[in-house]
């Protein structure tokens, strides 16, 4: 029975000879548990093709979706987070960093970049959940404020997509003062009558609801996401009241007049493109 039993130690199968399936074929929705093929999902722009659950990407996937072929070019790709405050939790922060870019492949929670979506010319910054919870640090918000000022410079409008736990803790004070920042540059692009169009995606809380991620012409968001402020639990125990079902979802948000319109992933482009060209 050799044949099944390894009885020559050492033997090693060199890797392209391995007949394994290739690794991420499938994907399994994590809401329906029900699988689909990865191109099929893709496809799909990253919706469940059984019950429309939009899976939380990042800005390649939304530059992918949005931008003309999928081309553009990114603005200010090599910003870097310093460490003002010489914060230390569980490591020192620029260890926290440099592990986090290694995972990620990301420099930090936000990409600018420009092109055309539809044949309009576009600026967007799309935070990146995978960077440390996508917290707004001094890069986020650096970032904004430089895309929103090429946006300004260029007269063209400009699209923020906000994906983030809230301010990032390991730069504090700094955190906060983008919101400061940001707010004032998109106040300039208000002035000059450039549209601003905010989307906030499954989670947008803390710090960035507080500032540029309600700030648009246009607050938009993704079907079902989590839009808060405060995490519910804290809300529940300040107010000692029972939440009301279905809070801080996008249709409750909705409901309630903070949103203009929900708009299914598959039809953001499109839908984009003829807001813009209304206001143009
Ligand atoms: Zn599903």
């Amino acid at each position: 029975m050799s044949w099944f039993k390894r009885t020559v130690k050492g033997i090693q199968t060199p890797t392209e000879m391995k007949r394994e399936a290739p690794d991420g074929l499938w994907y399994q929705c994590p809401n329906c548990k029900k699988a689909m093929h990865t191109r099929e999902h893709k496809n799909n722009a990253y919706t469940c093709i059984h019950c429309n659950y939009h899976e939380k990407i990042g800005s390649e996937a939304y530059f992918t979706i949005l931008f003309d072929e999928g081309k553009f070019t990114e603005l200010d790709a090599n910003l870097r987070s310093g460490d003002p405050l010489h914060f230390v939790d569980t490591k020192p922060y620029p260890d926290r960093i440099r592990s986090t870019e290694k995972k990620s492949g990301l420099k930090d929670a936000a990409r600018s970049a420009y092109g055309k979506m539809s044949d309009i010319n576009i600026v967007i910054t799309c935070m990146d959940f995978g960077f440390i919870g996508g917290s707004m640090g001094s890069v986020v918000g650096e970032k904004i404020a430089r895309a929103i000022e090429y946006a300004l410079k260029n007269k063209v409008p400009f699209l923020m997509i906000s994906r983030s736990g809230g301010a990032r803790m390991m730069e504090a004070g700094f955190s906060l003062m983008q919101m400061a920042k940001t707010s004032a540059r998109l106040a300039q692009l208000a002035e000059a009558g450039i549209p601003y169009v905010s989307l906030l995606t499954d989670p947008t809380t803390g710090g960035v609801t507080a500032s540029y991620a309600m700030l648009g012409d246009f607050n938009i968001s993704e079907p079902q996401a989590l839009i808060g402020f405060a995490g519910p639990r804290v809300i529940k125990e300040t107010i000692g009241k029972e939440l009301p079902k279905g809070f801080q979802t996008a249709e409750f948000i909705l409901e309630h007049g903070f949103l203009d319109f929900i708009v299914d992933r598959k039809d953001l482009k499109d839908k984009l493109a003829s807001l813009l060209k209304m206001l143009a």
